[in-house]
């Protein structure tokens, strides 16, 4: 077994949205894009991350005494941490006893993962589920990603990878080799608006789509909607377009949900898509009812 490790961020067992049957999905640290209604936070940044959530502490100053680097200060506005000098060892996170520091995200290696997700065998066997990778954007750690699926399929594990498309083809491509369903974020048609909701142009997210599309593998297209964002009847007619051009398995529709403040203010992050709004009820069915003339299969909620 390969010596490789990835950044992950959470485990979620059981989890029924994120591809066929009950599955067990991995959620990948780091992310290219910066989607302003991103519901995992502690999947935009790459490395792991230590929180420290002063209206949680004591003031006990047991942290700032078992810190080895000593890049801990206490304030008057609470505990700070020199995070250029922080070694991230989390001695901090397993000695507060108001657990005001919290380190979110950890490596792991391929052999490791794969006993920690091969306890849901029995769940998978009854089910027909499996694994699922997402994020974050679990294409941004090709090799081990490579590598995990790989292990899986010897398992005979069912594998989803959850993509925003955003990567170099070639690793999409190799990917697809050891991947048995993609979930394709498609969250904008105009491009110009998916660079400002984004961070980034869907020129590549596109041109990828076809590259997938022309190996035959089976794709989801996932639509995370947002009213007034992209909930106009052009672009839920332009995705279906896409959708039934590339003769994709089914589209999932993902209303938005502004459940993420609270992670937001752990990690000291602006939450843009506390402005959103969920699309209301009205609207969801007038868009599954769009989509619903491009593809057979349009689910709610995946
Ligand atoms: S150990 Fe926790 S409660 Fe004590 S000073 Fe550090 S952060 Fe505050
Ligand atoms: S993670 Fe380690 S080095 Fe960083 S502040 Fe906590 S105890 Fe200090």
């Amino acid at each position: 077994m390969t010596a490789l490790a990835a950044t992950i961020f959470a485990i979620k067992r059981y989890a029924l949205h994120d591809g066929p049957h009950i599955r067990t999905t991995i959620f990948f640290k780091g992310c290219p894009l910066a989607c302003h209604w991103c519901h995992n936070p502690e999947g935009m940044d790459f490395k792991v991350e230590i929180l420290s959530l002063t209206e949680k502490c004591v003031g006990c100053r047991e942290c700032l005494e078992k810190c080895p680097a000593q890049v801990l200060q206490l304030t008057p506005d609470g505990i700070r941490r020199d995070e250029n000098r922080c070694t991230l060892c989390r001695t901090c996170t397993l000695t507060c006893p108001a657990l005001a520091h919290e380190a979110t995200g950890r490596q792991i290696g391929v052999g490791e993962l794969v006993a920690e997700i091969s306890k849901d065998l029995p769940f998978f066997d009854q089910s027909g589920g499996g694994i699922t990778c997402s994020g974050g954007e679990p294409l941004c750690q090709p090799e081990f990603l490579y590598a995990f699926l790989t292990a899986c399929g010897a398992l005979g594990i069912h594998r989803a990878v959850d993509t925003s498309g955003f990567a170099p083809t070639e690793t999409l491509l190799r990917i697809a080799t050891v991947t048995d369903l993609f979930l394709f974020d498609v969250k904008l048609m105009d491009s110009k608006r998916h660079e400002l909701y984004t961070g980034v142009t869907n020129n590549m997210i596109f041109s990828n789509l076809k590259a997938l599309t022309a190996t035959g593998k089976p794709i989801r297209i996932r639509i995370p909607v947002i009213a007034g964002v992209n909930t106009d009847e052009e672009n839920i007619r332009a995705t279906g377009a896409l959708a039934a051009g590339c003769r994709v398995e089914g589209i999932d529709v993902l209303p938005y949900h502004p459940s993420a403040t609270a992670k937001y203010r752990k990690l000291n992050k602006i939450y843009q898509g506390k402005l959103f709004t969920a699309p209301s009820g009205e609207s969801l069915a007038r868009i599954v009812e769009i989509l619903q003339q491009y593809s057979d299969d349009v689910r709610i909620g995946g």
